[in-house]
């Protein structure tokens, strides 16, 4: 099976690998917003965010465009390997759990800084404040990156397993963490209850309210999978643990 699917992508038409990237990433897209709709139904009593406005055209015109944004870096990373730039190891063992680790630490450092500096002013204004326009996160949120912003994590992407020559499995795994994380970040409700997320390894995890908070105070919780980074340079709200799965003041008051 997985060597059918490498010997598939050696000898893919760009048609053939175009329509099938496309597909897979249409379907992250699906589960974002679909796993997700379920989790904001089953956890509404619990809002961490103040409940969305009514999706816009725009919205789902910036998301779509993403998916396909998404389907040109994917096309790129098959370029990149059929060409020998980007490998990959073949082994299932601890190796693999390795990258996922690696991956995970070494990605959520370089998003940090890239994610500080579309802070900036002027990177504010031009790239990133069109994430921000949506304060009240849903899924779909996930996708409301200005394509430029999209560009650049997907690069970056592309550049750290050029030099990292992580295993399939532990890249493949890393790929559906970072969906996952993605749409938790942006349910606007807290599925985890406080007694598990105080637990030693979860108290270290980015979760629904870390980034809800992100959203509604900028300055704060810039990381996209871990605490690390905030606790190492100083950014993580300094009211994040208090705040856990608590409704913002806008809607407690
Ligand atoms: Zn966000
Ligand atoms: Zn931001």
């Amino acid at each position: 099976m997985f060597q059918r699917m490498i010997d598939w992508l050696h000898s893919a038409s760009w048609l053939a690998a175009g329509m099938a990237f496309f597909a897979e990433n249409l379907l992250i897209l699906l589960f974002v917003v679909v796993g997700g709709e379920c989790l904001v139904r089953g956890y509404r009593a619990r809002p961490v965010s103040a409940p969305p406005e009514p999706v816009t055209a725009l919205e789902i015109a910036v998301a779509l465009g993403n998916v396909l944004l998404n389907t040109a870096i994917t096309l790129a990373g098959w370029q990149l390997w059929k060409h020998g730039v980007i490998r990959f190891r073949t082994d299932w063992g601890w190796g693999a759990v390795g990258d996922v680790f690696a991956l995970l630490l070494i990605m959520d450092l370089l998003m940090y800084w890239l994610h500080r500096l579309a802070h900036t002013p002027i990177l504010f204004q031009w790239i990133h404040r069109m994430h921000h326009r949506y304060e009240r996160v849903r899924p779909l949120t996930l996708f409301a990156l200005n394509p430029v912003e999209n560009l650049g994590f997907g690069l970056l992407w592309l550049a750290v397993i050029s030099v990292y020559p992580a295993s399939w499995l532990g890249m493949s795994i890393y790929m559906v963490l970072n969906v996952v994380c993605g749409a938790i970040g942006h349910l606007g409700v807290e599925p985890v209850p406080i007694e598990l997320a105080r637990q030693p390894v979860l108290s270290s995890v980015a979760g629904s309210s870390f980034h809800a908070q992100h959203h509604q105070d900028a300055n704060y919780n810039f990381g996209f999978y871990t605490l690390f980074w905030d606790r190492l340079f100083g950014t993580l709200r300094a009211d994040y643990a208090q705040s856990y799965g608590c409704p913002p003041k806008e809607i407690s008051d």
